[in-house]
Protein backbone atom coordinates (compact mmCIF):
# COMPACT_ATOMS: atom_id res chain seq x y z
CA UNK A 1 0.00 0.00 0.00
CA UNK A 2 2.77 2.03 0.65
CA UNK A 3 3.74 3.10 -3.25
CA UNK A 4 -0.22 5.40 -2.76
CA UNK A 5 2.20 7.68 -0.54
CA UNK A 6 3.12 10.14 -3.17
CA UNK A 7 6.96 10.76 -1.89
CA UNK A 8 7.41 7.12 -1.93
CA UNK A 9 8.03 5.02 -4.85
CA UNK A 10 9.73 5.23 -8.15
CA UNK A 11 11.28 8.23 -7.99
CA UNK A 12 12.81 7.42 -4.52
CA UNK A 13 13.96 4.23 -5.77
CA UNK A 14 16.11 5.31 -8.55
CA UNK A 15 18.45 6.85 -6.34
CA UNK A 16 20.05 3.76 -6.12
CA UNK A 17 20.53 3.58 -9.27
CA UNK A 18 21.42 7.54 -9.77
CA UNK A 19 24.87 8.52 -11.72
CA UNK A 20 25.70 11.17 -13.45
CA UNK A 21 25.25 11.25 -17.12
CA UNK A 22 28.08 10.23 -19.17
CA UNK A 23 29.23 12.05 -22.03
CA UNK A 24 28.44 9.04 -24.31
CA UNK A 25 24.38 8.53 -23.07
CA UNK A 26 24.30 12.45 -23.51
CA UNK A 27 24.91 11.95 -26.99
CA UNK A 28 22.64 9.21 -27.76
CA UNK A 29 19.71 11.19 -25.74
CA UNK A 30 20.43 14.11 -27.08
CA UNK A 31 18.25 14.11 -30.04
CA UNK A 32 14.94 13.50 -27.49
CA UNK A 33 15.64 15.83 -24.75
CA UNK A 34 15.69 19.47 -24.87
CA UNK A 35 19.13 20.54 -24.13
CA UNK A 36 20.34 20.92 -20.37
CA UNK A 37 22.45 23.67 -21.02
CA UNK A 38 19.20 25.77 -22.13
CA UNK A 39 18.79 25.46 -17.72
CA UNK A 40 22.35 25.00 -16.58
CA UNK A 41 23.20 28.92 -18.36
CA UNK A 42 20.10 30.23 -16.65
CA UNK A 43 20.31 28.84 -13.02
CA UNK A 44 23.21 31.72 -11.80
CA UNK A 45 20.05 34.04 -13.29
CA UNK A 46 17.50 32.16 -11.08
CA UNK A 47 16.54 33.06 -7.53
CA UNK A 48 13.82 30.03 -6.48
CA UNK A 49 13.22 26.70 -8.55
CA UNK A 50 9.74 25.53 -7.72
CA UNK A 51 9.11 21.79 -8.57
CA UNK A 52 6.82 19.03 -9.05
CA UNK A 53 9.04 15.58 -9.38
CA UNK A 54 5.93 13.76 -10.74
CA UNK A 55 4.90 12.69 -14.33
CA UNK A 56 1.68 14.75 -15.66
CA UNK A 57 0.26 11.33 -16.15
CA UNK A 58 1.18 7.91 -15.97
CA UNK A 59 1.72 6.18 -19.49
CA UNK A 60 4.53 4.16 -18.23
CA UNK A 61 4.73 3.52 -14.78
CA UNK A 62 2.44 4.00 -11.87
CA UNK A 63 4.70 5.71 -9.43
CA UNK A 64 5.79 8.25 -10.79
CA UNK A 65 2.79 10.14 -11.04
CA UNK A 66 2.38 11.05 -7.53
CA UNK A 67 -0.78 10.32 -5.22
CA UNK A 68 -3.41 8.14 -7.14
CA UNK A 69 -1.72 9.14 -10.45
CA UNK A 70 -3.30 12.61 -10.33
CA UNK A 71 -0.96 14.44 -7.95
CA UNK A 72 0.54 17.01 -10.77
CA UNK A 73 -3.89 18.00 -11.99
CA UNK A 74 -4.67 19.16 -8.35
CA UNK A 75 -1.04 20.77 -7.39
CA UNK A 76 -0.46 22.05 -10.77
CA UNK A 77 -2.62 25.57 -10.29
CA UNK A 78 -1.00 25.81 -6.68
CA UNK A 79 2.60 26.07 -8.41
CA UNK A 80 1.67 28.27 -10.91
CA UNK A 81 0.23 30.46 -8.35
CA UNK A 82 3.11 30.22 -5.94
CA UNK A 83 5.67 30.55 -9.17
CA UNK A 84 3.74 34.27 -9.85
CA UNK A 85 3.75 35.16 -6.16
CA UNK A 86 7.56 35.02 -6.12
CA UNK A 87 8.00 37.05 -9.64
CA UNK A 88 5.37 39.60 -7.87
CA UNK A 89 8.32 39.83 -4.96
CA UNK A 90 10.99 40.55 -7.03
CA UNK A 91 12.27 36.85 -7.48
CA UNK A 92 13.61 35.61 -10.30
CA UNK A 93 11.54 31.71 -10.17
CA UNK A 94 11.50 29.21 -12.52
CA UNK A 95 8.67 26.08 -12.14
CA UNK A 96 10.98 23.10 -13.83
CA UNK A 97 8.23 20.17 -14.36
CA UNK A 98 10.14 16.33 -15.77
CA UNK A 99 7.83 17.11 -18.82
CA UNK A 100 9.67 20.37 -19.76
CA UNK A 101 12.73 18.59 -20.70
CA UNK A 102 10.82 16.55 -23.05
CA UNK A 103 10.48 18.21 -26.78
CA UNK A 104 7.47 19.37 -27.39
CA UNK A 105 6.98 17.90 -23.50
CA UNK A 106 6.01 14.59 -24.75
CA UNK A 107 7.39 11.36 -23.02
CA UNK A 108 7.79 8.94 -25.50
CA UNK A 109 9.12 5.85 -23.43
CA UNK A 110 9.96 4.47 -20.10
CA UNK A 111 13.59 4.84 -21.09
CA UNK A 112 12.53 8.16 -22.11
CA UNK A 113 11.50 9.11 -19.18
CA UNK A 114 14.33 7.54 -17.16
CA UNK A 115 16.98 9.89 -19.02
CA UNK A 116 14.67 13.00 -18.22
CA UNK A 117 15.07 12.23 -14.97
CA UNK A 118 18.89 11.96 -15.24
CA UNK A 119 18.80 15.39 -16.93
CA UNK A 120 16.05 16.67 -14.13
CA UNK A 121 18.67 14.98 -11.47
CA UNK A 122 21.65 17.25 -12.83
CA UNK A 123 19.91 20.68 -12.90
CA UNK A 124 18.73 19.83 -9.37
CA UNK A 125 22.29 19.57 -8.28
CA UNK A 126 23.62 22.34 -10.81
CA UNK A 127 20.96 24.58 -9.20
CA UNK A 128 21.59 24.12 -5.75
CA UNK A 129 25.54 24.27 -6.69
CA UNK A 130 24.31 27.84 -7.94
CA UNK A 131 22.40 28.75 -4.97
CA UNK A 132 18.89 28.58 -6.16
CA UNK A 133 16.06 28.30 -3.16
CA UNK A 134 14.47 24.89 -4.65
CA UNK A 135 10.87 24.32 -3.22
CA UNK A 136 8.99 21.15 -4.25
CA UNK A 137 5.94 21.08 -4.04
CA UNK A 138 3.43 18.22 -3.83
CA UNK A 139 -0.24 16.75 -2.14
CA UNK A 140 -0.18 13.82 0.23
CA UNK A 141 -2.10 10.68 0.34
CA UNK A 142 -4.73 11.14 3.40
CA UNK A 143 -5.72 8.27 5.19
CA UNK A 144 -4.71 4.89 4.44
CA UNK A 145 -6.29 1.79 5.96
CA UNK A 146 -4.83 -1.16 7.38
CA UNK A 147 -5.56 -4.02 8.87
CA UNK A 148 -2.50 -5.31 10.28
CA UNK A 149 -2.78 -4.17 13.64
CA UNK A 150 1.27 -4.89 13.84
CA UNK A 151 1.47 -1.77 10.99
CA UNK A 152 -0.50 0.66 12.87
CA UNK A 153 1.32 3.44 13.50
CA UNK A 154 -1.19 6.15 14.51
CA UNK A 155 -4.01 4.02 17.25
CA UNK A 156 -6.86 5.69 17.64
CA UNK A 157 -9.76 5.50 19.90
CA UNK A 158 -11.74 7.62 18.24
CA UNK A 159 -12.12 5.98 15.13
CA UNK A 160 -13.64 2.36 13.57
CA UNK A 161 -10.87 2.16 11.18
CA UNK A 162 -7.12 1.84 12.14
CA UNK A 163 -4.62 3.30 9.42
CA UNK A 164 -1.38 2.17 8.12
CA UNK A 165 -0.45 6.26 7.37
CA UNK A 166 -2.40 9.53 7.48
CA UNK A 167 -1.25 12.07 6.05
CA UNK A 168 -1.50 16.09 5.91
CA UNK A 169 0.82 18.79 5.23
CA UNK A 170 4.20 18.61 6.53
CA UNK A 171 7.45 19.74 5.63
CA UNK A 172 10.31 17.38 4.20
CA UNK A 173 13.95 17.28 3.98
CA UNK A 174 16.35 14.45 3.39
CA UNK A 175 19.05 13.46 6.21
CA UNK A 176 21.67 12.53 3.55
CA UNK A 177 21.87 16.28 2.90
CA UNK A 178 21.01 19.36 4.60
CA UNK A 179 22.92 22.67 4.29
CA UNK A 180 22.63 24.82 7.34
CA UNK A 181 20.29 27.07 4.95
CA UNK A 182 18.17 24.19 4.52
CA UNK A 183 17.65 23.56 7.81
CA UNK A 184 17.06 27.19 8.90
CA UNK A 185 14.58 27.86 5.72
CA UNK A 186 12.86 24.97 6.96
CA UNK A 187 12.53 25.76 10.82
CA UNK A 188 11.73 29.27 9.27
CA UNK A 189 8.90 27.58 7.52
CA UNK A 190 7.59 25.50 9.91
CA UNK A 191 7.59 27.89 12.69
CA UNK A 192 5.67 30.70 10.81
CA UNK A 193 2.06 31.09 10.19
CA UNK A 194 1.55 28.47 7.51
CA UNK A 195 0.68 25.90 9.43
CA UNK A 196 -1.93 28.18 11.61
CA UNK A 197 -3.24 29.40 8.11
CA UNK A 198 -4.39 25.94 6.82
CA UNK A 199 -6.24 24.77 9.87
CA UNK A 200 -8.34 28.06 9.84
CA UNK A 201 -9.81 26.78 6.48
CA UNK A 202 -9.78 22.98 7.47
CA UNK A 203 -6.00 22.33 6.09
CA UNK A 204 -4.78 18.84 8.56
CA UNK A 205 -1.62 18.77 9.27
CA UNK A 206 0.10 15.46 9.32
CA UNK A 207 -0.30 14.21 12.90
CA UNK A 208 2.72 14.45 15.05
CA UNK A 209 4.54 17.15 12.10
CA UNK A 210 3.20 20.56 13.12
CA UNK A 211 6.05 21.34 14.92
CA UNK A 212 8.85 19.27 13.31
CA UNK A 213 10.04 18.28 10.30
CA UNK A 214 9.80 15.32 8.72
CA UNK A 215 13.23 13.96 8.00
CA UNK A 216 13.00 10.93 5.16
CA UNK A 217 14.24 9.63 2.13
CA UNK A 218 13.77 11.68 -1.35
CA UNK A 219 16.27 12.19 -4.34
CA UNK A 220 15.13 15.72 -5.20
CA UNK A 221 15.94 17.12 -1.55
CA UNK A 222 19.11 14.62 -1.56
CA UNK A 223 19.80 16.81 -4.35
CA UNK A 224 19.00 20.07 -3.83
CA UNK A 225 19.31 20.06 -0.09
CA UNK A 226 23.03 21.37 0.21
CA UNK A 227 22.04 24.71 -1.79
CA UNK A 228 22.64 27.74 0.52
CA UNK A 229 19.89 29.24 -0.87
CA UNK A 230 17.79 26.85 1.15
CA UNK A 231 16.17 23.78 0.12
CA UNK A 232 12.69 22.21 1.02
CA UNK A 233 9.01 19.89 -0.06
CA UNK A 234 6.15 21.34 1.37
CA UNK A 235 2.96 18.60 1.72
CA UNK A 236 0.40 21.62 1.16
CA UNK A 237 -2.10 19.45 2.73
CA UNK A 238 -3.81 15.44 1.62
CA UNK A 239 -5.62 15.49 -1.76
CA UNK A 240 -8.15 14.06 -1.08
CA UNK A 241 -9.06 16.23 1.99
CA UNK A 242 -8.77 19.00 -0.59
CA UNK A 243 -10.94 18.20 -2.90
CA UNK A 244 -13.08 17.55 -0.57
CA UNK A 245 -12.52 21.13 0.98
CA UNK A 246 -12.52 22.99 -1.94
CA UNK A 247 -13.54 20.72 -5.29
CA UNK A 248 -11.39 21.69 -7.74
CA UNK A 249 -7.63 22.28 -8.51
CA UNK A 250 -7.99 26.22 -9.03
CA UNK A 251 -10.06 26.50 -6.07
CA UNK A 252 -7.19 24.81 -4.07
CA UNK A 253 -4.85 27.27 -5.30
CA UNK A 254 -6.72 30.14 -4.26
CA UNK A 255 -7.67 28.89 -1.09
CA UNK A 256 -3.85 27.99 -0.64
CA UNK A 257 -3.07 31.91 -1.61
CA UNK A 258 -2.32 33.30 1.74
CA UNK A 259 -0.31 30.44 3.16
CA UNK A 260 1.98 30.72 -0.12
CA UNK A 261 2.26 34.50 0.06
CA UNK A 262 3.67 33.62 3.66
CA UNK A 263 6.01 30.80 1.93
CA UNK A 264 7.27 33.84 -0.42
CA UNK A 265 7.67 36.20 2.17
CA UNK A 266 10.40 33.70 4.01
CA UNK A 267 12.10 32.49 1.39
CA UNK A 268 12.67 36.41 0.54
CA UNK A 269 13.73 37.23 3.76
CA UNK A 270 15.77 34.15 4.07
CA UNK A 271 17.48 35.04 0.45
CA UNK A 272 18.11 38.54 1.67
CA UNK A 273 19.54 37.62 5.24
CA UNK A 274 22.11 35.14 3.59
CA UNK A 275 23.08 38.26 1.17
CA UNK A 276 21.79 36.37 -1.83
CA UNK A 277 19.45 39.06 -2.93
ZN1 LIG B 1 4.06 13.91 -4.45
Amino acid sequence: MLFFICTIGKRKMKFLTFKLLSLTSLFLTFSLLVSSDHWKHNLELLDVLIISDHTKLKPFNLDTSGFNGIERTYVDPSIELFKNILKERGLQTAVLHIEDLALDHEILSRKHQDELYTNYDQILIEAAQQNVTIISLHLDAEKIATNDLSQIPYPTNTDAETYLYLGGAQIILDPRNISNESLQLAQKLLFSDIFPFMQNIGISIRPTYSSRLRLQSNISMHLAGSSKGGAALIELGALDELKRLFNTPEAIAKNLHQPLEEVATIISDHRKSHWLK
